[in-house]
C-alpha cells in the first residue's frame, strides 16, 4: 500500500520496525532513520530479505531542513515519529513542508522545562487543515490504547462517561536494582513531576507520588499504584463530553521508588545544567549514561504489565461500570520480536495509528488525538497485531474521592 519513514531506532522504534515488516502489505517499504545510523542499520540487518524494503538513513531530526531533505529523498505516505517528545514540532514542521501525515506517541516537551501539554501540537490544527494533511498524536499504549479504549466505551457501552480512572502496572522485574522500561529521562521527568488530576472542570495538584491505592488487577493482583499527571488527561478531559472526573494510576515498587528517591535527593534526576570538568551537562542526561539501556531489558524482564480503563456512567438512564484492559507478556513480547512489554505495547499502537492513517480509515485534515476517531478498526486491529484487550463489567472499583481518607 506505501512507504513510512520511521525516526528513532530506540526500544519503541525497533517494534515499530518488526511490526511493519509482519505488516507487509501496508508497508511496502520503511525507511529506518536515526541520529545513530549503526542502530537503523542493525534494524535493517536484522529484518532484511522479507517482503518490505527496508531503508536506513542518518538524520538530526532537532534540524527541520534534514528532515525535509529526508522526506524528500525517501518520498513516504507517512512519519512515525518514535524519537523523542523533543522532535515532535520540528518533524511537524518538516510533514507540512512535504505533505506527508504525522503519527507520534508522545506530546512535545520543550527540552529545558519538565512540561507535558498538548497546546503547542494543537496549535498546528489549522496548519494541518489548510494542507490536507492529518497528523495523529499520542498512538502509543498511554496515551494511545487508553483512549481508544475510552472511545470504545464511549461507542458501545454508555451514553455518558463520568469516571475514568486508567490504571497502567507493570509486574515485570528484570533483575536491575533499578532501571527505567523506556528513556530514563522521560521516564524520570515524568515520575519525579507533581501528580495532576482533572475534576469537575478544575486541575487538582497532589505532590509526587503523594496519592497511593492498592488496586487488584486481572493476571497480577494486588500492586501499589501511585497517581501520575500523564498526558491523555489532558486530551480526554477535553474529547470526552459529560466527563466529572479522569485520573492516572501506575504501578511502582518499593525498591524503585526508593533509589529514585535517593536519586532525587542527591541531585542526579535534575535537568538544571552543572559545570562538570569544564562542561556544562545535565545530571539527568549523566545518569541516562549510567543506565541499563531500556532496549537492553528484554532478554531479562520476566512477568507481566496490564494496562486499561476504569469506567463509570450512565447506560439506558442506568448506573454501569466497564473496565477494558489488556495484559502483555514480556518474555512472550522478547520471543516474539526481542524487546520487552513496554516498548511492545507503544510499538504495536504507533503501526495500527500509521496504518489507519495510510489505509484512509482515520485519516482527516488537522490535528487530532487517538479518542477522536472510530475506535472500531484500531480495536480489532489490536486483537490482530498481539495486544488483545479484555473486558469485565463488575470491576473492582477505586475510591472517587480521594480526600475522604488518609492515604
Ligand atoms: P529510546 O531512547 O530508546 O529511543 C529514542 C530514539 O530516538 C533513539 O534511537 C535516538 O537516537 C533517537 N533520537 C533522539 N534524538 C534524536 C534526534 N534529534 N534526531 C533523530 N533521532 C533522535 O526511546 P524509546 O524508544 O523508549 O521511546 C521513544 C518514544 O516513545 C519517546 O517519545 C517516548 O516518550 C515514547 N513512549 C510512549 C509511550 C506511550 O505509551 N505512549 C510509552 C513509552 C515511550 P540516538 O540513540 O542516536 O540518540
Amino acid at each position: 500500500m506505501g512507504k513510512a519513514l520511521i525516526i528513532g531506532a530506540g526500544g519503541v522504534a525497533s517494534v515499530v520496525v518488526h511490526k511493519c515488516v509482519q505488516n507487509s502489505d501496508v508497508f511496502e517499504e520503511i525507511c529506518i532513520a536515526s541520529r545513530t545510523v549503526s542502530k537503523c542499520d542493525a534494524l535493517k540487518e536484522k529484518l532484511d530479505g522479507g517482503k518490505t524494503k527496508i531503508q536506513t538513513a542518518q538524520v538530526d531530526a532537532d534540524n527541520t531542513e534534514e528532515v525535509i531533505e529526508l522526506i524528500k529523498s525517501f518520498g513516504p505516505d507517512v512519519v512515525i515519529n518514535v524519537a523523542l517528545p523533543y522532535q515532535d514540532l520540528t518533524i511537524m514542521d518538516a510533514c507540512l513542508a512535504t505533505g506527508v501525515h504525522y503519527v507520534d506517541t508522545a506530546n512535545y516537551e520543550p527540552p529545558e522545562t519538565a512540561k507535558f501539554e498538548y497546546k503547542w501540537q494543537w496549535a498546528y490544527k489549522e496548519k494541518f487543515e489548510k494542507a490536507g494533511l492529518t497528523a495523529l498524536l499520542g498512538s502509543g499504549f498511554d496515551p494511545g490504547v487508553t483512549g481508544v479504549f475510552t472511545a470504545h466505551a464511549q461507542k458501545h457501552e454508555f451514553d455518558e462517561i463520568h469516571y475514568i480512572d486508567i490504571v497502567d502496572a507493570n509486574a515485570g522485574d528484570h533483575g536491575y536494582h533499578f532501571a527505567t522500561n523506556f528513556n530514563p529521562e522521560i521516564n524520570i521527568r515524568e515520575i519525579t513531576a507533581n501528580g495532576r488530576y482533572w475534576k469537575e472542570g478544575e486541575w487538582i495538584e497532589t505532590a509526587p507520588l503523594e496519592k497511593k491505592e492498592v488496586y487488584n488487577l486481572p493476571e497480577i493482583g494486588p500492586k501499589d499504584i501511585y497517581l501520575l499527571y500523564h498526558e491523555e488527561l489532558e486530551s480526554l478531559a477535553k474529547n470526552i463530553k459529560g466527563l466529572k472526573q479522569i485520573r492516572f494510576w501506575m504501578t511502582f515498587s518499593e525498591k524503585y521508588l526508593t533509589h529514585l528517591k535517593v536519586l532525587e535527593n542527591v541531585g542526579m534526576t535534575s535537568i538544571e545544567p552543572i559545570e562538570f570538568e569544564g562542561q556544562m551537562i545535565q545530571p539527568i542526561h549523566f545518569l541516562k549514561a549510567v543506565l541499563p539501556d531500556p532496549a537492553s531489558l528484554g532478554p531479562r524482564t520476566k512477568g507481566k504489565t496490564n494496562i486499561g480503563c476504569i469506567i463509570r456512567g450512565l447506560k439506558d438512564g442506568k448506573e454501569k461500570t466497564y473496565y477494558v484492559y489488556n495484559v502483555c507478556d514480556h518474555e512472550e513480547c522478547y520471543n516474539e520480536v526481542g524487546s520487552q512489554a513496554i516498548s511492545y505495547t507503544t510499538g504495536v499502537p504507533a503501526m495500527i495509528g500509521a496504518m489507519l492513517v495510510m489505509n484512509g480509515q482515520w485519516r482527516k485534515p488537522g490535528v487530532w488525538n487517538v479518542e477522536e476517531f472510530d475506535p472500531d478498526p484500531f480495536m480489532d486491529a489490536l486483537n490482530k497485531w498481539g495486544l488483545p484487550w479484555q473486558e469485565s463489567h463488575n470491576p473492582e472499583l477505586l475510591d472517587l474521592d480521594l480526600n475522604a481518607k488518609e492515604v
